[in-house]
């Protein structure tokens, strides 16, 4: 029997990426002897994604949409389609033709050849802005050091899962999901392809810096404890280093009756009160998680869909 592929994709405002995309990937499939299914998560898009996927729905029945109540976010939408998907495996990729559909077929080759996930590494390209590229490198040296998973630079949201693993993976409730790194703790057996990404085709990209530090701190901090550790390590520090200025000050006020340093003084308060305002943040952080998490909310709503699991 004919396996069945599904392919998710995560889309915020790319009606003009959808039909170019959906396109490259009917070609990649006439070349192919499997059967798939395409999922569009229409992620609360601004613009007339919508009425682009029922038409294209319309006049393909194997193209499907999942249209969400609002805008959830890369990571909930993406979700949502790994939920939807039927397929005896699942790939996930983005809309905008970053990730380049004729990876498919290896990725299809790796899997029949019985690796459970084959996930793919963004090559260093000169297309990628040298700001992205250096705060990736150095976001995967922090997450690396500070938890237990190991997550390659330029891991991305394009790979394939067996359906052994997405079901698995549709059954964690986790808010906020940091899917690379989730999928990395699943283990299973895992297989790197490496690609060049292409430049995106329409639109802009819709990770503002901002977003990318929220998810930068969302990665680092749903995988490991240890930056909560950091209090106490520099605490430690700072009191040995505080007793070693305990003689000086006896010293100053015997010989010279006085202690100097107004300068000094000031500088300290202003440090520590930084060092301190970071702590009492990293753990804020962890006590939002658990206040969002306690509220068991979905990860996502949908309000319309092509597709019934
Ligand atoms: N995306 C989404 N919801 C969002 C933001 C982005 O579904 O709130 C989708 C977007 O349509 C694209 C993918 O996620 O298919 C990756 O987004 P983008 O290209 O903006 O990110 P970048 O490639 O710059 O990391
Ligand atoms: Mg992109």
């Amino acid at each position: 029997m004919t396996k069945l592929v599904s392919i998710v994709l995560p889309a915020y405002n790319e009606s003009a990426n959808i039909p170019v995309i959906a396109g490259r990937i009917q070609d990649v499939f006439k070349t192919l002897n499997y059967k798939y299914e395409m999922i569009f998560v229409n992620d609360g898009s601004r613009d007339n994604s919508q009425d682009v996927l029922v038409e294209l729905h319309n006049s393909n029945p194997n193209i499907n949409y999942i249209e969400l109540s609002r805008n959830f976010g890369h990571q909930n939408a993406l979700k949502a389609g790994l939920d939807m998907a039927n397929g005896d495996c699942v790939i996930s990729m983005d809309c905008d033709l970053q990730h380049p559909p004729e990876l498919i077929v290896e990725f299809l080759a790796k899997w029949e050849e019985g690796y459970e996930v084959v996930y793919s590494l963004r090559q260093e390209s000169k297309d990628l802005s040298q700001f992205k590229r250096k705060t990736s490198n150095l976001f995967y040296a922090l997450i690396n050091r500070m938890s237990e998973i190991h997550i390659e630079p330029g891991s991305a949201d394009f790979r394939l899962l067996d359906r052994k693993v997405a079901t698995v993976f549709s059954s964690l409730s986790e808010n906020e999901p940091f899917i690379r790194g989730l999928i990395k703790w699943l283990g299973f057996k895992q297989y790197a392809i490496t690609y060049d990404p292409a430049k995106r085709f329409a639109g802009e990209s819709n990770y503002t810096v901002k977003k990318m530090f929220r998810f930068a701190m969302q990665g680092l901090t749903s995988f490991s404890i240890r930056p909560l550790y950091s209090a106490i390590y520099l605490g430690f520090i700072f009191s040995f280093l505080s007793l070693s200025y305990i003689p000086y000050v006896v010293y100053s006020l015997w010989v010279h009756k006085e202690v100097q340093g107004w300068a000094s003084m000031l500088m300290t308060i202003v440090f520590f009160g930084g060092i301190q305002l970071i702590i009492l943040g990293i753990i804020g952080i962890y006590i939002g998680k658990l206040f969002i998490q306690s509220k068991q909310r979905p990860n996502y709503i949908i309000s319309n869909s092509s597709i019934t699991k």
